[in-house]
């Protein structure tokens, strides 16, 4: 008993020490250094963090915005409702959301069936699977951050409707909706659209965060996400908003500098499970966070927006979290993260801005849309 007694009151100091320590840095000295490796548990890999070369904060540089306003129709976009696409197709004279199959799709069934079989070691297979288009406005100059959050809630809608349709195909394993947005991310057509990625395999990506999840769930008996969220409640600083069952946050592991998850505060393994308060919540926040984007240097902000969602491939993804994760690939206003050396080739992120920081500078940003504000004033 004795031994015992002493053994516990050994563990207990250096316990008692490490939250005072914790506390303490959590109030914040003016002068964080950050300057350290982090590990990023949904990649299983280390983020260097090297925020202390960076020695000039950013000092609310804004670009000039001088562009001109977009139109809300333009005749030779194959967007827009009713216009020819290149594949002759033409589009409906559609009010709300247009789907559409993708005229050059990186996938398809039509793909060559018979292939060349390579030599040795090597494998090939068909590129079977289904690439779409989503339209989110016939309004050629209505960006996601502008379109109102009843219109986002529809779109939730429509991402729910093709999730569950594409992956109840038996070929697809897994359902990708990403956007990419902006000339820095190599869009060119402005008007506001996703893709769908519907691949007869798992993207790598989600295939690492399924496999990360079911691991850490073996170990801990906890899910792997909700730990995430739970770690980002306690320390505070990087969450950007939330509301009763989403919440949105720049990722203590953030590989980009201004990178945001947004999530519902439930488990679910896909968004087609959300109920509709849960669908209204994560579209209000959705908004809250583009419009925050665009806000920060007052210019429509570049991303790219992937929704991670479980495979579809009949294995077991319940402890799956679905979220939406933000790359954008900016640092300042004319500054792209350049991915070089560490990124390209050794394949770990190298950031020189601090996440807490960054965050802030988010969370700091107005809820209503600047053009919004130039409009009415
Ligand atoms: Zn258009
Ligand atoms: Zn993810």
């Amino acid at each position: 008993m004795k031994g015992n007694f002493g053994f516990s009151l050994c563990l207990f100091a250096p316990l008692r020490e490490n939250s005072l320590a914790k506390t303490q840095r959590r109030k914040g000295n003016a002068k964080t250094m950050y300057w350290e490796e982090r590990w990023h548990p949904l990649r299983e890999e280390w983020v260097i963090v090297a925020a202390h070369r960076q020695n000039r904060p950013w000092s609310g540089e804004t670009i000039e915005h001088n562009e001109e306003p977009l139109p809300e129709y333009v005749a030779d976009c194959y967007l827009c409702p009713g216009n020819v696409r290149v594949s002759g197709a033409r589009n409906d004279n559609y009010t709300s959301t247009f789907v559409f199959d993708n005229d050059h799709p990186c996938v398809g069934f039509d793909a060559p069936q018979t292939l060349q079989e390579p030599p040795g070691i090597y494998r090939n297979r068909p590129a079977t699977g289904i690439a779409r288009v989503v339209c989110y406005s016939p309004n050629h100059s209505l960006a996601l951050a502008e379109l109102e959050p009843e219109a986002i809630e529809n779109l939730l809608g429509v991402w729910q409707e093709q999730y569950l349709a594409l992956s109840a195909l038996d070929e697809i394993k897994h359902v990708l909706i990403f956007e990419n947005k902006g000339e820095a991310v190599g869009v060119s057509n402005p008007h506001p659209h996703c893709q769908i990625y519907a691949t007869n395999f798992v993207f790598k990506t989600i295939e690492n965060e399924a496999r990360a999840g079911q691991r850490h769930f073996a170990e801990t008996g906890r899910l792997l996400f909700q730990d995430v969220i739970r770690a980002e409640k306690e320390d505070g600083r990087r969450i950007i908003c939330e509301n009763e069952s989403a919440i949105a946050f720049t990722p203590y592991f953030a590989r980009y500098a201004y990178e945001v998850f947004v999530a519902p505060k439930a488990t679910h393994a896909s968004l087609a499970t959300l109920a509709d308060e849960e669908r209204r919540d994560f579209a209000a926040l959705l908004k809250q966070v583009l419009v925050k984007f665009d806000n920060l240097w007052q210019m429509p902000f570049p991303y790219v927006m992937p929704l991670h969602q479980a495979p579809t491939d009949g294995g077991d993804y319940s402890g799956f979290h679905f979220h939406i994760e933000f790359h954008p690939p900016l640092r300042r206003p004319n500054l792209l993260k350049y991915l070089a050396g560490p990124e390209i080739g050794g394949g770990n992120f190298l950031s020189d801005t601090a996440p807490e920081e960054k965050a802030a500078e988010l969370r700091a940003q107005s809820d209503v849309h600047y053009k919004q504000v130039s409009n009415h004033g």
